[in-house]
């Protein structure tokens, strides 16, 4: 029975690193070797702190003794709460889903950790989530995720009573642009124009592609007349940068309306419909400028 135990040790496509009570390694199967890039010589007898980044010593030394005292029997480690990592032998870092067993004997009591490698699992969550709340052309945070957004900072400027505006931009005739110079020159004017707004915005303040050649920024902290400086900025901004495409030199212009939150308001439906009153104001003015919403 033994030797099927062990096959089944050796061969698992999880690594098994088996330490004693001081926490060295007594045990590493070919995994764990493969995972950690050590040769078994390498690490038997040392302690398990090889295999952890150094600020992780003290808090993996605590788990254990806490895992030691307490009456589980196998803890699994990584999966919810905080990310585990480990230390590979060139340096690089991983994560890690680990589950710890103890394994008691008489005279001697062991740790087992099972140790896989989820670095490609949590990279692939992260880029499913960054895919779901971003446009693929400009990066952007796409509508739901802005909406999700501005609704948190909604509640929250609303409780702490804290100003808070809202922008809405439309870029001037991009469809004569399209026609102009090629949906291609358009895709890429949309391109630069988000990263412009993103250089030019404050770190606080959340952008987001509404649509099409419509923009939407939720400014924390701001009233109308600081929204009106910071839009100016903006407009001026875009104005004077040049696209270049197929050598040629592309201008943009965008239209902004403004508005601010009003006491009570949380979601963004009222403010951003005031919002785009006020660029149909900017639009029929001439366009290239900006408009505030003026309550009756
Ligand atoms: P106005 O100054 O009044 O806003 O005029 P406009 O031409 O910008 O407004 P309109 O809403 O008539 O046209 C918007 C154009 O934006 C039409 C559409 O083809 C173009 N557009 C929307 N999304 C994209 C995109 O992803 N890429 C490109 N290249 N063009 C887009
Ligand atoms: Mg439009
Ligand atoms: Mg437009």
């Amino acid at each position: 029975m033994f030797d099927i135990f062990s096959g089944i040790v050796e061969r698992s496509e999880d690594g098994i690193v088996v330490i004693d009570k001081y926490h060295n390694i007594v045990y590493f199967n070919e995994s764990a070797q493969k995972i950690f890039g050590y040769s078994l010589d390498e690490v038997i007898d040392q302690h398990m702190n090889i295999l952890l980044p150094e600020r992780f010593h003290l808090r993996h030394d605590l788990m254990i003794e806490e895992f030691s005292a307490s009456s589980m029997e196998c803890k699994h480690t990584g999966q919810r709460t905080r990310l585990i990592f480990g230390l590979r032998k060139d340096g690089t870092e991983f994560v890690t889903g680990t589950a710890i067993v103890r394994i008691e004997s008489k005279f001697n009591r062991y740790y087992a950790a099972i140790v896989r490698d989820i670095s490609e699992k949590k990279k692939t969550e992260e880029e499913l989530l960054r895919l779901a709340a971003t446009d693929p052309l400009t990066g952007a945070f796409n509508r739901r995720e802005f909406t999700a957004l501005a609704d948190h900072e909604g509640v929250r400027s609303n409780r702490y009573n804290r100003s808070l505006s809202i922008m809405m931009l439309d870029l001037d005739h991009f469809k004569r642009l399209n026609d102009t110079y090629g949906h291609a020159a358009g895709d890429k004017a949309l391109q630069r124009f988000t990263t412009l707004c993103c250089n030019t915005l404050r770190t606080i303040d959340i952008f987001g592609r509404w649509g099409g050649e419509e923009f939407v920024a939720l400014l924390p902290e701001t009233d109308a007349k600081g929204a009106v400086v910071i839009a100016e900025r903006l407009r001026k901004t875009i104005s004077q940068s040049v696209l270049i495409h197929n050598s040629q030199k592309i201008g943009i212009t965008v239209s902004i309306g403004i508005a601010q939150y009003r006491s009570g308001e949380t979601t963004i439906e009222a403010p951003l419909a005031r919002a785009d009153a006020a660029v149909y104001d900017a639009k029929k003015a001439g366009r290239n400028r900006i408009s505030v919403y003026r309550d009756e």
